[in-house]
């Protein structure tokens, strides 16, 4: 039974930056995925991350470019550590090998974003994740001492000790089946977000919600989980991403009159206003009948207005896309683009170390939500905010790890988990499949709990999702092996993605107004009287989500009326 000080779920940027930050504060570290951790999702960030590096910016200015971009839902203090800590942050991976693009003068070349009023997203092409994470890579094999990597690990469920508090984890080697328990003084959940809740997404099949899950199975409460991201601009053929790297190169946005609708809603941001207000203007123009291709369901996308030299240095990876998966050359010709899932606001509340209300229990990335994204994030504020506070959970993570002596911990968990899955295999043919009823989900998810939502969808995605819930506990899989069993992961994983819609419908029927990605057709105003607050759920006893509220932390930043 391996034991560390700290066990870190997940290898993507927080994962990782949590890794190098505990192992350089002195801690044993073990960190696992259930992918090789260079094909976590961070690996398809594109654009790029925020700091207010500019010698023209200064990081209360993308403080408040970030409280108002969360609809003031955001927790200011979080938001202030973050934006204040962001210039070291980059500076600091510059030191350590990552190749930021540069300007003429030299210096760190940085890109518009939306919602921000400066020039402050630093960025490798188009590929700034895969940059990230494979230097935090290398970096991390230097600390091979104290840093074991446990590759293709799957982690089933969290362990508690007799006090309530964590104290390891039960996981998988995917490669072979066997199951171990993972003692640990403290743990990082990291594990990434819940895109594969809808259907489609620009998420990686991997991100299944299995932390949110997890950490919501043993009481950790889970926070903003109404708040859901639809990203202005993904392909209308399959929902892959074209990064707001283009409309921070200048891209424009036209519906079938050829008109730039976005002077409509933002006349000063255009293209470049938040994420939530350019989904709904687009998804406005598409239910007015505005809307382009085969079926009207898309935007045009107009890149050929960005000299095309700049396109293929710094949009490379979006002009192999636009060839490959829409036989569209984007440097010639608009490509049609709709509002597509992206990315959740909500997930595990933390404090700003990224500690959890469960002892030894922490989390940062897709996964956490401290809350520095409120009610819609940023564009290059998630690479920010995995890195800023993986670094700050590891720190602590590894601090309180030296002060007690190892848990002790039962295997009952292990027992119970490997009794689960052989249950799963065991399981006669006949039932649905299980990527029939992940499809399901996907589709629902996307129909009725989207860019707007109402009471009636909101109460049928409900009752949908309870009986995909009791479809999942009996649907069958087809391979019976220990090797690379995929199949009963998958299974596994339809139970993370449906408790994770579930939370995610229950909270936006409480919610009943529209604030930030939350828009509620019959409640369209946003109401700081009644709502400028947090909804937390915590798993009741009957395994259904408990509803509780908690305060949103304002330091400096007053609610005002949103306008781009
Ligand atoms: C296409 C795309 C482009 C993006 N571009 C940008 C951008 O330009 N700028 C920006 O700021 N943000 C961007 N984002 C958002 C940002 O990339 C993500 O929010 C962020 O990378 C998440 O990092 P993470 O470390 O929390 O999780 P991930 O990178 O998703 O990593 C999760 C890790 O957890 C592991 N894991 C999950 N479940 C288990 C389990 N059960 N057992 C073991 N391991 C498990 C996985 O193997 C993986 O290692 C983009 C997102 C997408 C999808």
């Amino acid at each position: 039974m391996p034991s560390h000080d700290v066990l870190i779920i997940g290898a993507g940027l927080a994962g990782q930056r949590a890794a190098l930050a505990a192992a350089e504060a002195g801690a044993s570290v073990a960190i696992l995925s259930k992918v090789h951790p260079v094909r976590s999702h961070s690996v398809a960030a594109a654009g790029g991350m925020n700091a207010a590096i500019a010698l023209d910016d200064d990081w209360t200015s993308h403080a408040y470019d970030t409280v108002k971009g969360s609809d003031f839902l955001g927790d200011q203090d979080a938001i202030e550590i973050m934006c204040s800590e962001a210039p070291a942050e980059v500076m600091h991976l510059e030191h350590i090998g990552v190749t930021f693009y540069r300007n003429e003068t030299g210096h760190l070349d940085l890109r518009a974003f939306g919602g921000a009023s400066k020039k402050r997203t630093a960025y490798v092409a188009d590929i700034t994740g895969q940059a990230i994470l494979h230097v935090l890579y290398e970096q991390l094999m230097r600390h091979h001492e104290t840093v074991d990597r446990f590759e293709e690990w799957f982690v089933t469920s969290l362990i508690l000790d007799d006090d309530g508090g964590c104290a390891g984890a039960v996981a998988r080697d995917i490669r072979s089946g066997d199951m171990q328990v993972f003692n640990a003084k403290s743990v990082i959940l990291a594990s990434g977000g819940a895109g594969q809740c809808y259907k489609p997404t620009t998420n990686a099949l991997i991100c299944t919600a299995d932390g949110i899950a997890q950490a919501y199975a043993v009481g950790a409460p889970l926070m903003d989980m109404e708040m859901v991201q639809y990203h202005p601009t993904t392909l209308a053929e399959n929902g892959f991403l074209i990064t707001e790297g283009a409309r921070g190169e200048g891209a424009q946005l036209l519906n079938s009159e050829g008109r730039r609708f976005m002077e409509d809603t933002a006349p000063n941001k255009m293209e470049l206003a938040s994420r939530d207000v350019v989904s709904r203007a687009e998804q406005i123009e598409i239910n007015e009948g505005r809307g382009v291709g085969p079926d009207g369901q898309g935007i045009y996308l107009d890149i050929t207005v960005v000299p095309r030299k700049r396109v293929l240095e710094a949009l490379r990876e979006i002009v192999n896309i636009g060839r490959d998966f829409a036989g569209t050359d984007i440097t010639r010709e608009p490509i049609v683009i709709r509002p597509g899932q992206h990315y959740i606001m909500g997930g595990v509340k933390t404090d700003t170390d990224g500690a959890t209300p469960i002892t030894g229990l922490y989390a940062a990335g897709e996964v956490a939500c401290v809350s520095v994204h409120g009610g819609n994030r940023l564009g290059a504020n998630s690479l920010l905010d995995t890195l800023i506070f993986g670094r700050r959970a590891g720190e602590h993570a590894a601090r309180r790890a030296t002060n007690i002596p190892p848990p002790s911990t039962r295997d009952s968990r292990l027992r119970e988990d490997v009794a689960r899955i052989d249950t799963i295999i065991a399981r006669e043919r006949g039932g649905r499949r299980v990527s029939a009823i992940k499809d399901e989900l996907g589709t629902m998810m996307n129909q009725k709990v989207a860019v707007f939502r109402d009471e009636d969808g909101l109460q049928e995605a409900r009752e949908t999702i309870l009986r995909l819930k009791e479809e999942a506990e009996v649907a069958a899989i087809d391979d019976r092996g220990t090797v690379f069993n995929q199949d009963v992961l998958g299974a596994i994983e339809l139970g993370y993605l449906l408790d994770c819609a579930q939370a995610t419908v229950v909270a936006a029927i409480e919610r009943k107004e529209s604030r930030g990605a939350q828009f509620r057709t019959d409640y369209p105003d946003r109401d700081d009287e009644e709502w400028l607050k947090h909804i937390d759920l915590t798993r009741g006893e009957d395994g259904d989500p408990e509803v509780s509220y908690s305060e949103v932390t304002i330091t400096q930043w007053q609610p005002e009326v949103r306008k781009y």
